[in-house]
């Protein structure tokens, strides 16, 4: 069995700090790559190696792939991992990686071209057997077939890319004659986004939850999952805080829907993490997705069941079979997760810039996961997330109050952030009782404004 010794982290920001702390815990080297924007990054000072692979722009960095591969043969990397975003989910890039007998930490290439395509994704997901939002069956070009599609699930429907991600690429429509515009608004807006025109038709669930479930493979046909995450906190179909486990599923209804998802990435042969979203409404549950790497809220997952995620996806991409059982699965207390961005708390306009002072939480169940440091730039071409604070307790009503403790004590001076923005929804009642939906935090925000 092949034993990693170096591993490249084909990432930024505090998603590389993760994967090398995995690293050194289970005596890996580690090589950080960057662009000439993040030579001072902290992912690139803690790794043992760092190596720069182009300026700026993502494109010419961190999507970078003959940069990358040469990154890994000049340090003898003998495995890419790829983090969340950027590479991570390019079918092309994980072949590539593997035809230079590199081990790529991830999906089998043939499970992250299927789920990448959302269209392909539904199909194969209703033949394993996971309840569908009802729409389309498949691709529509057609106007008079969209409009025979929406007469039937009924209005409101959701006009949505087949190569869409990041909650882009999405139109909805609420009666017939405005079908054919946002039919044609949506393929155009998606071919300028992702270079691919091709568009599907689902039903628009006017109320639901977002909860999506945990799930690893070992590639031979052994599947587990690790309960689910409620990610319905949204501002423009971005999540802001997600929790584990979701305040409105029991532990019937999550055996239940955790069993028909780890089947499924058995019967499919799936190898590593992965995430099925669902959208959930009146007690049922309906696919939306298949994520096919690390999540950002993974770590709430990793609070309640003390699986390491990150070390588990290096020794299965080693040839190991899963570490744990379903059976020892433990889904035990309560964790949020706020993502912290270098944003104005009310506008949410980016505020880049240098951190003339920080300070991170700590005590008791505080996990912090961020790069960032006092004196350190935060460059404006990336994602603005610039950290990750995770809280545990015993109850959720005893997380709700660590986490403002938490807080409290959380200082980033230079920058805006929003921070705010977490005090405040945590002194709402309605968050406070878990009653809220994917429309819940747009509706609060307006509110407030
Ligand atoms: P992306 O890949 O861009 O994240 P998803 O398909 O996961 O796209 O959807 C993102 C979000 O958009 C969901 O969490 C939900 O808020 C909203 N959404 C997607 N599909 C529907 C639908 N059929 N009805 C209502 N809301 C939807």
């Amino acid at each position: 069995m092949p034993q990693i010794k170096k591993l490249l982290i084909a990432n930024r920001g505090e998603i590389a700090l993760r994967i090398h702390r995995a690293c050194h815990e289970m005596g890996i080297k580690t090589v950080a790559v960057h662009s000439t924007a993040d030579a001072d990054a902290m992912h690139v000072r803690l790794a043992d190696e760092a190596i720069c692979i182009g300026p700026p722009p993502a494109g010419e960095s961190y999507l970078n792939i003959p940069n990358i591969i040469s990154a890994a043969e000049i340090s003898g990397a003998d495995a890419i991992h790829p983090g969340y975003g950027f590479l991570s989910e390019n079918a092309k890039f994980a072949e590539i990686v593997e035809l230079h007998n590199i081990l790529f930490v991830g999906p089998k290439p043939e499970h992250i071209r299927v789920m990448g395509d959302k269209v392909e994704a539904k199909r194969t997901a209703g033949a394993l057997g996971l309840p569908l939002v009802p729409g389309s069956d498949g691709a529509v070009s057609d106007i008079a077939e969209a409009k025979a599609i929406a007469e039937r699930i009924g209005y409101p429907v959701i006009i949505k890319a087949a190569s869409g991600g990041g909650g882009r690429g999405m139109k909805v429509c609420n009666a017939p004659d405005q079908l054919e515009t946002l039919m044609q608004q949506a393929g155009s807006e998606a071919k300028a986004a992702f270079g691919d025109a091709t568009v599907y038709i689902e039903k628009y669930l006017g109320n639901p939850r977002h909860i999506e479930f945990q799930v690893f493979g070992d590639g031979d046909g052994n599947a587990i999952h690790l309960g689910e995450r409620d990610c319905s906190l949204q501002r423009r179909h971005q999540k802001v805080l997600e929790e584990a486990p979701s305040p409105v599923l029991g532990a019937e209804d999550r055996a239940r829907m955790g069993g028909i998802v780890a089947k499924a990435m058995a019967d499919m042969g799936y190898r590593g993490a992965g995430t099925i979203e669902f959208l959930w409404e009146n007690g049922e549950f309906y696919f939306i997705e298949m994520n096919t790497r690390l999540q950002v809220e993974h770590p709430v997952t990793e609070m309640i069941t003390g699986v390491d995620l990150v070390r588990e996806q290096i020794r299965v991409a080693e040839g190991h079979g899963l570490s744990v059982k379903q059976e020892d699965i433990r889904f035990t207390g309560h964790a949020i997760e706020c993502r912290i961005n270098a944003e104005d708390a009310r506008t949410f306009a980016p505020s880049p810039g240098k951190v003339t002072y920080f300070h991170a939480p700590g005590g008791m169940h505080v996990r912090v996961d961020s790069g960032l440091y006092a004196g350190y730039r935060i460059p404006p071409y990336y994602d603005s997330m610039i950290a990750k604070l995770i809280v545990y307790g015993r109850t959720r009503e005893g997380c709700l109050m660590r986490l403002r403790r938490a807080l409290e004590e959380f200082v980033v001076e230079g920058v805006k952030t929003t921070i705010p923005l977490h005090q405040a929804l945590l002194d709402d009642p309605e968050f406070q009782s878990g009653d809220y939906t994917i429309k819940w935090l747009e509706e609060w925000l307006a509110k407030d404004a």
